[in-house]
């Protein structure tokens, strides 16, 4: 971890680059808000996750995620590998140490879209980096966008929706929030604290 921090903040004093980490509850569309962010800043980096998730339709090992045996999560986890981990609906999902801190050394700006608690984790060793948390508009109108996915079964519905709440709680700790009712209204807030931030360098 101190390796991390050491790495970070050598970048923060050469007045360039920030680490901005976007968390969101499921179904919420952070991954399309940060999908046309990201088309419009390529330049930014997005880092890749490890999961012990199995591979949805069209994922891909080594490009959405990294996915792991538990076993090889396990391993991670005894041989401090993670900057973050957080289990969350039954899997295990981490940010390689490693990962951040080459990204941080080339000197690339850098998103992690994690989930609540591995944010606040990684505020708490990064106290520079900014959270951000991707709203719903309403409950009913995230729950009906996790429905409309087809992606997961009833029962990983249920443990999503519960999760809904104890994530809107953390948010509270965000740096910033930002509404997810119009697509194109959202991304350009997200363009907006993100450029906002990096003036602030
Ligand atoms: P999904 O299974 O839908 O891809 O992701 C489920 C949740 O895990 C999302 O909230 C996502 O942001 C979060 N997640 C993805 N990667 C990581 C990670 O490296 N660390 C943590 N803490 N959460 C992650």
């Amino acid at each position: 971890m101190a390796c991390s921090l050491y790495n970070y903040n050598m970048n923060k004093n050469s007045g360039t680059k920030k680490l901005f980490v976007i968390s969101g509850s499921s179904g919420v569309g952070k991954g399309t808000v940060l999908k046309g962010f990201l088309e419009k800043h390529p330049d930014f980096m997005l880092s890749i996750s490890c999961t012990t998730r199995k591979p949805r339709s069209g994922e891909v090992d080594g490009v959405n995620y990294f996915f792991l045996t538990p076993e090889e999560f396990q391993d991670c986890i005894d041989n401090n590998k993670f900057l973050e981990w957080a289990e969350f609906a039954g899997n295990r999902y981490g940010t390689k140490k490693k990962y951040i801190q080459q990204c941080l050394a080339e000197g690339k700006d850098i998103i992690l879209e994690i989930d609540t608690q591995g944010a606040l984790q990684v505020k708490k060793q990064m106290p520079e980096a900014v959270l951000i948390f991707i709203c719903p508009p309403s409950i009913e109108t995230l729950e009906n966008r996790l429905r409309g996915r087809h992606t997961e079964d009833e029962a990983t519905i249920q443990k999503r929706l519960n999760e809904v709440k104890i994530e809107l709680e953390r948010a509270e700790n965000f740096d910033y929030k930002v509404v997810n009712d119009d697509l194109q209204t959202a991304i350009s807030g997200l363009e907006k604290i993100i450029s906002g931030e990096q003036e602030k360098c």
